[in-house]
């Protein structure tokens, strides 16, 4: 997988940061926000609000 931040060659990972949960990729153990560019906010995954709002 190669993205901008490979050509780069900025310190990045793949994996996505979800809120306090950490980073889906394994092994992964810089957990700042500053190196995922894919970030998810704990909040957004929690709320099953959207869901029930798009079946109704
Ligand atoms: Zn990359
Ligand atoms: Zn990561």
């Amino acid at each position: 997988m190669t993205c901008v931040d490979c050509v780069a060659g900025v310190e990045h990972c793949h994996g996505t940061l979800v809120g306090s949960e950490g980073c889906t990729e394994p092994g992964c153990e810089d957990l700042s926000a500053d190196r995922h560019p894919l970030v998810i906010e704990a909040a957004e995954v929690d709320s099953p609000r959207h869901l029930v709002a798009t079946a109704a």
